[in-house]
C-alpha cells in the first residue's frame, strides 16, 4: 500500500495548484487524475482556456466593420473552425506541459485513475490502495444535465462538445443564459449563426447586477441575438436535419426549427463515484458540507473548488488551494469573499465585491455612482463605446465597497476595483491620482473626480 503526508484527487485549477504548494512545502503528496489526457482540469481542457481562445479569435471578425469605416480593409474575412480546434489542441497542450513540468518540479506524484473513498484514510485507484494523512478533494464538476434534452453530441450538445464540432452551424438555440451560455451566443453570432437564446429566469447573467443584464440584453439583441426570458423548454421533435424545440414563455408557446441546442444551464459537482459516505464526509445535493477554513465533516479531509458551494470558478479553485495548503500546515485562513465575476461575452460583464442586492439586505448606506463609456475616447477609438461602469460606495466615508462594468475589455479592468476594495481605497483618493490618457482604466477615475 502506498503511503502519503497529503492525497489531492483531481488535477484541475484547485488539484493541481494545491499538490504544487504542500510538495514545495515539504510533504509527500500524490495527485490522482482520472483521464489521462485531462491534466488541468475543466478550465484547461473543456472551460476557460478553449472558450476564450474561441471568443478571443471570433472577436475579430465582429471588429471587421468599424475598422473598414477607418479606412482598414481585409478581404475574405472567415473563420475556419478546423484550423481553430487544431490551434486550441496546440495551446492546450503547452499549457498542459507547464502544468507537468510544475508539478513534477515539486516532486508529487501523479497517478491516473478514478478516486474513491474506501475509509477514512484511503482510497481506491484502480487495483490499488493509497492511504495518506490528509485528502484535498478537488474533483471538480459537470454539465448539469437537462430534464428533457439529453446530450447527444449530434443535435444536443453541452459545452465540452462545442470543442468538437468541425462544422458551423447555420442555427442554434442556447438553453441557458447564464455566463457560459452569453458567451457562446456571442461567438456564434461573430461567425453569422442565428442565434437564440432560451432563459428560464427572469433576466440573462442571473446572477449580475439588474442594469448591466438589461444592457447585455440590449446589446446583444441589437447584434440580432434573439432572447427569450421566462422560457421553459417543454418538448422537442428530431429529425436528421434539425431539431424542432417547443417552449412556454409568458406570452405563450414558441416553436422554431433549429441545427444545433447547447444546453448550458449550470455545472454540478463531480462528487459521486468518491463514495464520500465510506469516509463520513457529508454533502448536500452533491456539494461537499465545508468549514469557513474550508474542513469536511471528516476532520483530515479538505474540499475545494466546483466541488462545494463557493463560486464556481477557476480563480476561486485556485485561492481555496492555497488556502488549505496553509491550513495543513496548521494556520487557519479562510478563503477571499472578494472574487471577481467575468463573463467574456461581447460586451464584456465583470463585477466584483458587494453588490446593491448585497449592501440592501445588510442595511448598508450606500451611493452608486454611474459612468457611461460613450464619454471615453479610447472606447471610441476601439469602435465599442457601449456599456458602463457602477461603481458602489459607502454613503459616508466613500470607501469603495464592489462595483460592475459591462464594455471593453472589463474582464481585465475590473481588477481595478478589486485592487480598491482589498486596499479599503475610497472614491476621494481615487479621484487624487493620476491615470494615463487616453485609456479605458481613466474612465474609473473621471468617474470620480
Ligand atoms: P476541475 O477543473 O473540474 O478539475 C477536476 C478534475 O478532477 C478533472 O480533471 C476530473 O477529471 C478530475 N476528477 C473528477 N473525479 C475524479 C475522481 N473520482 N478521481 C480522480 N480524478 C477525478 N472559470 C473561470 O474562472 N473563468 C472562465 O472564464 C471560465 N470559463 C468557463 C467556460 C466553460 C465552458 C466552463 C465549462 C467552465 C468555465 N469556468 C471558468 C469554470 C472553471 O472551469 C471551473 O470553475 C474550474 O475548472 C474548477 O476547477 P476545479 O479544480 O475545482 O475542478
Amino acid at each position: 500500500m502506498n503511503n502519503f503526508d497529503v492525497v489531492v484527487i483531481g488535477a484541475g485549477p484547485g488539484g493541481y495548484e494545491c499538490a504544487s504548494l504542500l510538495a514545495k512545502q515539504g510533504k509527500n503528496v500524490a495527485i490522482i487524475e482520472k483521464n489521462q489526457n485531462q491534466i488541468g482540469g475543466t478550465c484547461l481542457n473543456e472551460g476557460c482556456v478553449p472558450a476564450k481562445h474561441y471568443l478571443e479569435s471570433a472577436t475579430y471578425i465582429t471588429k471587421k466593420s468599424y475598422f473598414e469605416s477607418c479606412g482598414v480593409h481585409v478581404d475574405n474575412m472567415s473563420l475556419d473552425i478546423n484550423t481553430l480546434r487544431n490551434k486550441k489542441d496546440d495551446l492546450i497542450e503547452q499549457l498542459r506541459t507547464g502544468i507537468n513540468i510544475k508539478l513534477k518540479k515539486a516532486k508529487v506524484t501523479t497517478i491516473f485513475g478514478t478516486a474513491s473513498f474506501e475509509n477514512e484514510n484511503s482510497i481506491r485507484v484502480n487495483d490499488a490502495i493509497i492511504s495518506a494523512d490528509k485528502f484535498v478533494i478537488a474533483s471538480g464538476s459537470k454539465h448539469r444535465p437537462h430534464p428533457l434534452l439529453e446530450i447527444d453530441g449530434k443535435q444536443i450538445i453541452s459545452s465540452r462538445e462545442v470543442f468538437t464540432l468541425n462544422k458551423i452551424p447555420s442555427s442554434i438555440l442556447i438553453v441557458g443564459g447564464g455566463a457560459i451560455g452569453c458567451e457562446f451566443a456571442t461567438f456564434f453570432n461573430s461567425l453569422g449563426v442565428k442565434v437564440d437564446i432560451a432563459e428560464f429566469t427572469p433576466q440573462i447573467i442571473p446572477a449580475e447586477d439588474v442594469d448591466v443584464a438589461k444592457a447585455l440584453q440590449r446589446e446583444l439583441q441589437k447584434k440580432g441575438i434573439n432572447i427569450t426570458v421566462e422560457a421553459n423548454v417543454s418538448s422537442f421533435t428530431k429529425n436528421e436535419n434539425c431539431i424542432n424545440i417547443t417552449m412556454q414563455t409568458k406570452k405563450g408557446e414558441i416553436n422554431a426549427d433549429y441545427e444545433l441546442v447547447l444546453v448550458s444551464i449550470g455545472r454540478a459537482p463531480n462528487t459521486n463515484e468518491l463514495r464520500l459516505e465510506k469516509a463520513n464526509i457529508n454533502s448536500d445535493r452533491g456539494f461537499i458540507t465545508v468549514s469557513q477554513e474550508l474542513l469536511t465533516s471528516n476532520p483530515n479531509i479538505y474540499a475545494i473548488g466546483d466541488t462545494i458551494a463557493t463560486p464556481a470558478l477557476a480563480h476561486s479553485a485556485y485561492n481555496e488551494a492555497s488556502i488549505v495548503a496553509n491550513n495543513i500546515n496548521g494556520s487557519t485562513c479562510k478563503p477571499s469573499k472578494v472574487i471577481p465575476f467575468v463573463t467574456f461575452c461581447q460586451p464584456q460583464v465583470a463585477s466584483v465585491g458587494k453588490n446593491e442586492k448585497m449592501l440592501k439586505a445588510e442595511g448598508i448606506e450606500y451611493e452608486a455612482i454611474k459612468h457611461f463609456y460613450k464619454s471615453s475616447a479610447k472606447a471610441k477609438i476601439k469602435g465599442d463605446d457601449s456599456g458602463f461602469i457602477k461603481l458602489l460606495c459607502e454613503k459616508n466615508s466613500g470607501i469603495i465597497l464592489g462595483g460592475v462594468m459591462i464594455g471593453n475589455d472589463t474582464t481585465e479592468h475590473i481588477h481595478q476595483i478589486l485592487i480598491a476594495i482589498n486596499t479599503k481605497l475610497t472614491k476621494k483618493q481615487l479621484s487624487q491620482m493620476v491615470f494615463a490618457h487616453p485609456t479605458l482604466s481613466e474612465s474609473l477615475w473621471e468617474m470620480v473626480h
